[in-house]
């Protein structure tokens, strides 16, 4: 089997857009197909509408703009033949049986013999959509099912026919894997695979028994959220996103699918008030609202939610329960307070562990496979047998017992045990055959989180910890809250250098939270900023500044391994490493001036270095330092680590993970690389166009501010970033170090604090967590 150079995606709705967006992403020239409309130079209009639309969408399905032009739309009326060329066909029209047979029988005289054709059949079993089909056909096709939006959820689910080849699957699942970044979980062939089938149970089951009670739909909501790690949206703000008229349809198919006597189909029911809603438009987000609803009242916008018995909508509230103040850190007191939040609780929780243990090994091998699909599909932070294992599989089995309820079992075998059990250092899992097995990880990945279980941190304090991860290779990791960074954590970055220098031969900056770091500890520098503790707060910028230079100029490389945010000081880090390994959504930004205060850890000098001493991006320097101007001022966060690039965050040099499971192999490898006849980068010297440059970045400025697009402070806080950036009182002839471009931004960074607005926007930001316009 060749490698993935070409693909293709047919049908070009939800999904097989967000498909064709992705293997984009992945750099992968791809044809869209989908029917073809009548009128002149209108038959590609389905595909050429969902492109169009994509481009504007949010969040966005593609990780640069520019990775539209990969995609060529077309129509399955004269473009199929323009599929002999292609490795991989994605099939991704409407669940209906005959059109997908139909369209096979087509591609099976157009692709070439070693092409993939894969469905993203939600529901309809390999073999049914495999009739009729020659043998050949079958051994080049599988399902291949992404969950929506395509870029985003992590989940892939994979099923192989008895005729598909080995050769195929693992080309198939190795692209996913590597370059669409995929966890790749393989099922068996049963209707809804893992995570629908366990979370379309679990949405009908809440569905059906928060009807029976007279909680609010915030309050079932809440019992979801946090105490069991779902989503915050919980059941009803995720039927709202889904559609409510899907439901049924959903339901419907699922029932069909399942044996009779499939608890999904003992429990089924289609509630009045779902019908209701979906005959009036209440549909959800995409129609007049579900669930819950955005009314108007006085000229603003108010969220509101439906009573589940009456029907009738009233102002949204936020849930108060007993069950849910005493459990919301400890599941098990939840499950068992005993009032109507708790009832509910364990009655949906108790249906919906009881069906996933039932079900191995009829959708998937193990354990694994399933609490990877929930993570990964349904954004759960555990799986069911991890959640089993936070409440104690023995007492679940003895609660089921009482109530007279049958134990799989799987729930018999593990005994007194765990679920879960670290055995010689490693994760190990309970098999169906009731042994324990550790979890295997592939080769090219890497986890601190298996690092951590086998060994003892090298350094460690209340902020951040050093590990060794083996080659000679130490990782430092953030652990603060949002990964925020504070004084610990620079006294961490200090000591890491230390010890580095003398025992390791490289630094990787990295950490396994969803966010690689919010930035700076704004609650504590809003704190001492009230004290008035000016030295105080001067010398913690200091004490950043140095930090991060001494990193710069470590003798030894420093890869920086971003994913999720890195913004503010943790852009700024990065900004200091010799080189990035980022994850592909990392999501990088100086969004300083947000809170009224400019980059002051080094982050202005490290993006005039990337923009104005760099010959290779376009224009004079006055153009670089205005991009950088534009950058910083407008607090631009880049949507990708892609867009990091463009933007020079990152430089072209640096690289690109697209699985966040081997971001941490490739940075040490990375860091591996740098390691012989490694130098530290040299002092730099900025020319810096001065005075006319921060007249002409000032009067832009007043000009938003004219125009309504800045607010009055916003003029004050870039009137000081336009000094800093112009090298202040200078002129192009006269060369500026790197101090003196520090110096400036600590200058400014101390003014600004002192402005009562400033502070006010600290506030407001904690307080809310939106930035205020002042
Ligand atoms: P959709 O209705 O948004 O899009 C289906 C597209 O297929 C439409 O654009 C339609 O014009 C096109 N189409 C219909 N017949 C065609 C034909 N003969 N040739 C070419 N195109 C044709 O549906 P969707 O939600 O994108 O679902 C597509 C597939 O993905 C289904 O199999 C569905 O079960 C599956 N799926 C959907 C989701 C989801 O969340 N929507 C998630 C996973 C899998």
């Amino acid at each position: 089997m060749q490698e993935i150079k070409r693909a293709a995606v047919i049908g070009a709705g939800v999904m097989g857009s967000g498909i064709a967006a992705h293997f984009a992403n992945a750099g992968i020239p791809v044809i869209l197909l989908d029917i073809p409309q009548s009128g002149f130079g209108k038959k590609n209009a389905l595909a050429e509408g969902a492109i169009e639309k994509m481009l504007k969408a949010d969040p966005a399905p593609f990780m640069l703009k520019k990775n539209a032009d990969l995609i060529t739309p077309g129509n399955t009326e004269g473009d199929l033949e323009k599929l002999k060329d292609v490795d991989w066909i994605v099939e991704a029209v409407v669940e209906k049986l005959e059109i997908k047979q139909d369209l096979y029988a087509k591609l099976e005289k157009i692709k070439k013999k070693d092409a993939v054709v894969s469905s993203n059949t939600s529901t309809i079993p390999l073999a049914k959509l495999l009739e009729g089909r020659t043998k050949e056909f079958q051994s080049t096709f599988m399902i291949t099912h992404f969950f929506n939006p395509p870029r985003y959820m992590r989940l892939l689910e994979v099923v192989k026919g008895p005729e598909t080849r080995e050769d195929v699957y693992q080309a198939i699942t190795h692209f996913a894997d590597f370059n669409l970044g995929k966890g790749v979980v393989e099922t068996h062939d049963t209707p809804g695979f893992i995570a629908n089938r366990i979370g379309v149970y679990w949405l009908q089951t809440a569905l059906v028994e928060s009807l029976k009670t007279d909680l609010s739909v915030e309050e079932v909501d809440a019992l979801f959220g946090k105490p069991m790690g779902i989503p915050k949206m919980g059941v009803f703000g995720l039927l709202d996103l889904v559609g409510l008229d899907l439901i049924p349809l959903i339901g419907g198919i699922m029932k069909a699918s399942l044996p009779k006597d499939d608890p999904y189909c003992l429990g089924y029911e289609e509630p009045e008030l779902l019908k209701k809603m979906i005959s009036e438009g209440y549909t959800g987000r995409k129609g007049k609202g579900g669930f819950y609803r955005l009314a108007e009242s006085n000229g603003k916008k108010v969220k509101e939610s439906i009573n589940l018995k009456t029907g009738e909508y009233s102002a949204s509230k936020k849930a108060f329960l007993a069950s849910l103040n005493t459990g919301k850190n400890d599941l098990k007191k939840l499950l068992s307070f005993g009032d109507k939040g708790g009832d509910f609780a364990w009655k949906v929780l108790s249906k919906v562990l009881t069906y996933a243990a039932s079900l191995v090994p009829e959708i998937a091998d193990d354990i694994v496979a399933i609490d990877t699909a929930m993570r990964l599909g349904y954004n759960w932070k555990m799986g069911p047998f991890e959640i089993l294992d936070k409440i104690g599989p023995s007492w679940f089995r003895e609660k089921l017992q009482s109530e007279r309820i049958s134990i799989p079992s799987l729930l018999e075998k593990v005994g007194e045990g765990t679920f879960y059990k670290i055995q010689d250092n490693k994760v190990h899992y309970l098999t169906t055959k009731g042994i324990y097995q550790p979890i295997a990880r592939k080769a090219g990945e890497l986890f601190l989180s298996d690092i951590k279980l086998a060994s003892k941190p090298v350094a460690k304090n209340s902020s951040a910890s050093l590990w060794d991860i083996g080659d000679g290779v130490a990782c430092l990791e953030f652990h603060t809250k949002m990964n925020a960074l504070d004084p610990e954590i620079m006294k961490m970055i200090q000591k890491s250098i230390e010890i580095v220098q003398k025992d390791y031969k490289a630094l990787v900056v990295y950490n396994e939270a969803s966010h690689f770091s919010a930035g700076a500890n704004i609650g504590l520098a809003l704190f001492v900023a009230n004290l008035a503790l000016w030295n105080l707060l001067e010398d913690i910028v200091k004490e950043g500044q140095s930090t991060y230079q001494s990193l710069k100029k470590a003798p030894f490389p420093v890869v920086g391994a971003p994913s999720g945010m890195a913004l503010g000081g943790g852009c700024e880090i990065l900004l200091h490493c010799d080189a990035i390994q980022a994850h592909a959504e990392s999501y990088i930004g100086l969004v300083e001036v947000g809170v009224g205060l400019i980059p002051a850890w080094g982050g202005c000098k490290e993006m005039l270095s990337r923009w104005v001493n760099n010959s290779k991006r376009p224009g004079g320097s006055m153009v670089a330092v205005g991009k950088v101007f534009e950058l910083i001022g407008t607090a631009h966060v880049n949507k990708s680590a892609f867009e990091a690039k463009e933007n020079l965050y990152l430089r072209s040099n640096d690289e690109i993970t697209m699985n966040r499971d081997r971001l941490l192999f490739d940075a040490k490898q990375k860091a591996l690389k740098l390691v012989p006849n490694y130098k530290a980068p040299e002092d730099e010297s900025f020319s810096l166009p001065g005075s006319v440059a921060r007249v002409a970045m000032s009067m832009a400025v007043k000009g938003f501010v004219k125009i309504g697009k800045a607010s009055p402070y916003d003029e004050v806080v870039a009137k000081k970033l336009a000094n800093i950036l112009s090298g202040g009182d200078t002129d192009i002839t006269d060369d500026q170090t790197s101090e003196h471009i520090l110096k400036l931004e600590r200058e400014a960074f101390m003014e600004l604090l002192k402005n009562p607005k400033t502070l006010a926007r600290m506030e407001h930001i904690l307080e809310t967590g939106k930035p205020l316009r002042n």
